[in-house]
């Protein structure tokens, strides 16, 4: 058997090659896209901002109102104060905000910029007014990816809003960098079990809202301001990302556990029975409730699909990539379902995902995984391992292009396609959904290349 590791594998290169990750201010955005009348500030140059708003509209299909300090060469050079209070004035005019969500940049943290004193001072100087919310995030790029962006965004809520009050039943849930749909799903399925749930933060209208007759400047929907005050007040935190749960930094999660003493379940994202299990057990011990009729249902369909399946997947070359607990979540579901999973891509660098890989999913030894990794590198590794299935965001479609392999498109960015905010992942629903994605590629693959056209299976 073929054992590989990451690490012994030697670069011809030192540079990144289309790097499989994006930039951290964006994960930032997402986050703060969630919370309600809320404008997300870009601290840095109009092609920061550009670029991200032009990465969220493609892939929400929605407008994205993300503003910008807009540094010119002598903010670069002398800090980006007075452009920061020019940027907030036409906010609060333009748009009348409960809220402004400051990111930093590579350029801003690059020349130092103390936000924390920029939005003090900004504050006194216009003291007496009525000033939106303000608070910041520290998503330096060269540090991260998107999703450190968008966990320090999370933590950074928190940590600004969240406030002791009298218990409440309600539970705060993190569900990670997810598309809208799943947080719908995850909401509705949080009300069957009876529990009054927090999502931090609430992206599921804001990015993905029904046609409007009038433009609003701020979409409807998102984590109140109340609510996320409340989160220092609730029962439980459930945080979803196997990654976080064991990595040494303070997580939202922690966060509220270390100030308020408000338990964290933390759980791998729910895809694939096992982790959904996991999940599912962990709402019935919260609720106190057994898990409605529902779900009993839509698991035992999974499983009748398994079966059903199995003769299209069993064996099946299969390379995931995208955010280190994605790629985890997939292939702990993927493992299930008898595909082989021959290599796991992450641009991410938490240096968990290898770990969790081979501890806790016991994922098979042959399983090469590369993390703090590019697409190119990933091309290589495809063009010589020729896997039958690639599973991961639009990013790789160039690699099945020229390998002439279908892919199957999850996660962030999803350029190429309808849908992105509609593709479901996770609980039992979730996994139906990419297990019949996945095993009809499959097969379709196969009757596109036989010399016979036919049409029963
Ligand atoms: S310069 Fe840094 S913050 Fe700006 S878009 Fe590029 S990676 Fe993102």
């Amino acid at each position: 058997m073929n054992t590989t590791v990451s690490n012994q594998r030697t670069k011809t290169y030192a540079a990144t090659r289309n790097a499989c990750k994006i930039c951290a201010p964006l994960g930032a955005s997402v986050v703060f896209k969630g919370v309600r009348n809320c404008v997300p500030l870009i601290h840095g140059s109009q092609g920061c901002s550009t670029y991200i708003r032009r990465y969220m509209i493609s892939h929400y299909k929605e407008p994205m109102d993300i503003a910008s300090t807009n540094f010119t060469e002598e903010a670069a050079i002398f800090g980006g104060e007075r452009n920061f209070d020019t940027a907030v004035r036409n906010i609060i005019e333009q748009y009348n905000p409960e809220s402004i969500a400051v990111a930093s940049t590579c350029l801003s943290e690059t020349i130092g910029d103390d936000m924390e004193k920029i939005i003090r001072q900004f504050k006194a100087r216009h003291a007496g007014e009525s000033l939106p919310d303000i608070f910041f995030a520290s998503t330096p790029s060269y540090k991260g990816t998107h999703m450190d962006g968008f966990h320090a965004a999370t933590l950074s809520l928190v940590k600004h809003f969240a406030s002791s009050g009298e218990p409440t039943n309600k539970i705060n849930v993190f569900p990670g960098f997810v598309s809208p749909q799943d947080i719908r799903n995850l909401k509705t399925i949080l009300q069957d079990f009876g529990l009054e749930a927090t999502f931090i933060t609430d992206y599921d209208e804001t990015m993905d809202n029904p046609s409007w007759y009038t433009y609003k400047n701020l979409p409807e929907g998102g984590t109140s301001i109340a609510q996320l005050q409340s989160a220092g007040s609730a029962m439980a935190s459930v945080e979803l990302g196997k990654t976080l749960a064991k990595q040494q930094e303070e997580t939202a999660g922690t966060y509220l556990n270390h100030q308020f003493g408000i338990p964290k379940i933390s759980l791998g994202l729910p895809i694939g029975i096992h982790e959904s299990d996991a999940f599912f057990k962990a709402l019935e011990s919260l609720s106190g409730k057994e898990s409605p009729a529902k779900y009993i249902a839509e698991r035992g369909r999974l499983v009748d699909a398994y079966v059903d399946g199995h003769k299209y997947n069993f064996g099946k070359k299969a390379v995931v990539y995208g955010e280190e607990d994605l790629v985890i979540g997939l292939v702990s579901f993927l493992e299930e379902i008898g595909l082989d999973v021959v290599l796991c891509v992450s641009g991410g660098k938490s240096g968990q995902m290898k770990r969790i890989l081979k501890e806790d999913i016991q994922i098979k030894s042959h399983t090469e995984i590369l993390d703090d990794t590019d697409f190119e590198e990933m091309a290589e590794r495809c063009r010589e391992i020729r896997p039958d299935i690639l599973i991961g965001n639009s990013k790789g479609y160039y690699i099945s292009r020229e390998l002439n392999i279908p892919l199957v498109r999850v996660g962030f960015p999803i350029h190429d396609r309808m849908g992105a905010q509609r593709v479901q992942h996770l609980a039992y629903i979730g996994t139906q959904s990419l297990f019949d994605k996945i095993t009809n590629a499959l097969i379709e693959k196969k009757q596109n290349e036989s010399p016979v056209g036919y049409k029963y299976m």
